[in-house]
């Protein structure tokens, strides 16, 4: 029986599109299909590994193109995995997938149509050539063959229908010739010829056609034609040609095509290896973060081949969690064939490949970083997160992969610097790497102690992201020289005469210290004197390893545990404000106690933390302006 359907709503805008395409390039849509046709086979040449019952042995893999001048009608046939009644409707008739979302994002802002050649926009690109696509399909290790037919338009019929064997034949009727366009010319050998160089040259199976020859007859000087079945493509994947040979555009297109990005990626790394253990690899750096790249739905990995054969599709193992922004392939003929997913895991030779790949991507970035800065900057504002983690987790054993690409943003250059250029423009007697954690460049430029650290000439670095003060944490040093968060620990400024003089003036106001404590009681752990605020009374700084970041951050995670971090309230002896309170203590000290809080608010608002109780603050100013 024959079922009709309508196509999902997203789809059926895609197919308007397609259908009234006046886009020049519809050539495309044959290596859409053939990239699909291809994708099956790799499907059940996989299982056939495992399932003897499959039959069918690896050169007999094929994708076949047949051509009806009469009937107007181009088929591209596949011996492939096929699909099941489900899988058709699943696949053909709803486009909400990973590998057009791009598309979709795109058609949604309603951008020019020239995007179609930038997609890979798969099966529906048919539609820009022909009138009517027919599918005939049948899965492997199923009875039943399936026919659904689509003119685009009124949805698509399904019905069964019978097919010798597994596999998927899609029958196209290319649209009537108009004055404009030629649709009819795909139906000539050469074009047809051209479009598999331009396009599926690398495509691992044979597709084969049968293409007219002449040849003399016997015995005569007379030519007369015949057809034979002749491989129009080279085989060879782009990854095991020789790099002098693979232009870039090749590189590229490969790389939009497999791995559905429309952009050009930022680097192409084109590597192999021959010793120990063979392999081929070919590495995109993309110039943007996937959609879901900062979520658990990110999968990363390398697609991996043995000799030609793909044996998985995204393989983590060979991909560190810090790089796993890369794409590409992996080709390596010394892994065996039949291995299972779960014995390659423990696989040697497999380990020894991802640790090759991991430093190569390293000195790549690496040189990006030291060559081609612009580009670099583009790379770190897309991925720059991820080396930041990578830096931090499982203790900082990454470290050494990652601290040499780290960029962050210098108060003093007011760009983003590496660590070594930090360290590389440290002048003469600054002894550590001195950075400030907080939301804002704009207020962390004007805390007193980056004031401090920028008149003797020192840099500060701003710590915008959460994760960048674990970053320092967990490296503790760079280049021999250690981190210092210049908000809440010493900043190492004070010879040792200053040190004592400065212990002499903390002894002689410690009444007063004590005095401004006792006022405040529980708001704040420690009271103290400070030589480093500049032309600031006062300042709010966190317990030692500490900071206030942290502490937002951890309330943000886990709110169940009230995580705070104890506050010190630092004075600065010489400041105005700060003597006139010190005055009121014994002069008027009911005056001097509304004093201490005031400054207390001010130094929370400087710090930019919350004040419990707002309404006290203002009342508090009122009463004192009275
Ligand atoms: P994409 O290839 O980007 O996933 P397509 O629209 O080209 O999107 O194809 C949708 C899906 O239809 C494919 O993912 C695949 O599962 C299935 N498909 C298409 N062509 C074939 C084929 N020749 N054999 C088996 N499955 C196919």
């Amino acid at each position: 029986m024959m079922e009709k359907h309508q196509f999902k709503a997203e789809s059926q805008r895609l197919l308007d599109l397609m259908i009234n395409s006046i886009y020049t390039n519809r050539e495309i849509f044959l290596r859409e299909i053939i990239s699909n046709a291809s994708d099956a086979i790799d499907k059940l040449a996989y299982t056939a590994l495992t399932d003897d019952k499959v039959g069918i042995a690896r050169e007999d893999f094929a994708i076949t193109i047949t051509r009806d001048e009469d009937l107007k009608t181009l088929t591209v046939s596949d011996n492939g995995i096929g699909m099941s009644r489900e899988e058709l409707e699943e696949n053909l008739g709803t486009i909400a997938k990973s590998g057009s979302l791009g598309f979709k994002q795109a058609m949604e802002k309603q951008e020019d149509i020239d995007i179609i050649g930038q997609f890979g926009v798969g099966f529906y690109s048919a539609f820009m050539v022909a009138s009517s696509i027919t599918v005939i399909t049948k899965k492997y290790g199923e009875d039943k063959a399936w026919k659904w037919v689509s003119n685009g338009a009124d949805g698509y019929t399904i019905e069964e229908t019978t097919k010798e064997s597994a596999g998927t034949d899609i029958i196209m009727t290319l649209k009537e010739d108009t004055e404009d366009d030629k649709y009819s010319d795909f139906l000539q050998e050469f074009q047809i010829r051209n479009l598999i160089r331009k396009y599926s040259d690398y495509i691992r199976y044979p597709i084969k056609m049968e293409v007219t020859k002449s040849r003399k007859k016997d015995g005569s000087e007379e030519y007369e034609s015949y057809t034979e079945a002749e491989t129009l493509n080279s085989m060879v994947p782009i990854w095991q040609r020789a790099k002098k040979d693979v232009t870039e555009e090749e590189y590229n297109s490969f790389y939009q095509d497999k791995f559905f990005d429309f952009t050009s990626p930022l680097r192409t790394i084109h590597t192999s290896a021959e010793g120990t253990v063979s392999y081929k690899a070919l590495l995109y750096v993309p110039g943007k973060a996937p959609y879901d790249f900062y979520t658990n739905e990110f999968k990363r990995g390398l697609q991996l081949y043995s000799s030609g054969v793909m044996i998985m599709e995204s393989c983590e193992d060979l991909l560190p969690e810090h790089f796993c922004f890369v794409r590409g392939v992996v080709d390596s003929q010394d892994l065996s064939l039949n291995i299972s997913r779960e014995m390659l895991q423990k696989n040697r030779q497999l380990t020894v490949i991802a640790r090759n790949i991991e430093k190569k991507i390293k000195s790549e970035l690496k040189n990006m970083l030291e060559n081609d800065r612009e580009k670099y900057e583009e790379f770190f504002a897309a991925f720059g997160r991820q080396l930041k983690y990578g830096a931090v987790s499982e203790y900082g054993i990454h470290k050494d992969a990652t601290q040499d690409l780290l960029l962050f943003y210098s108060h003093k250059q007011g760009k983003l610097v590496s660590l070594k250029e930090y360290v590389e423009a440290m002048p003469e007697g600054q002894e550590k790497i001195y950075f400030v954690p907080g939301e804002n460049k704009d207020h962390l430029r004007k805390l007193p102690q980056v004031e401090t650290l920028s008149k003797k000439g020192y840099d500060t670095l701003l710590f915008t992201e959460d994760v960048d003060e674990f970053v320092a944490q967990s490296l503790m040093t760079y280049m021999e020289k250690s981190f210092c968060n210049a908000s809440s620990e010493d900043l190492g400024l004070q010879t040792e005469e200053e040190k004592k003089e400065a212990e002499a003036k903390a002894e002689e106001l410690k009444g007063f210290l004590t005095f401004v404590k006792e006022t405040l009681g529980e708001q704040v752990k420690e009271v103290k004197l400070s030589s480093n605020l500049g032309s600031h009374p006062v300042c709010m700084s966190p317990e030692a390893g500490m900071s206030f970041e942290m502490e937002k951050y951890m309330k943000r995670m886990t709110p169940e545990y009230n995580f705070s971090v104890g506050r010190i309230l630092e004075l600065n002896a010489d400041h105005e404000a700060v003597q006139a309170m010190q005055k009121a203590m014994t002069e008027d000290p009911i005056k001097a106690k509304d004093y201490a809080q005031l400054l207390c608010y001010q130094a929370q608002l400087m710090a930019q933390l919350p004040l419990e109780d707002p309404y006290a603050y203002t009342e508090l100013v009122c009463k004192l302006m009275k």
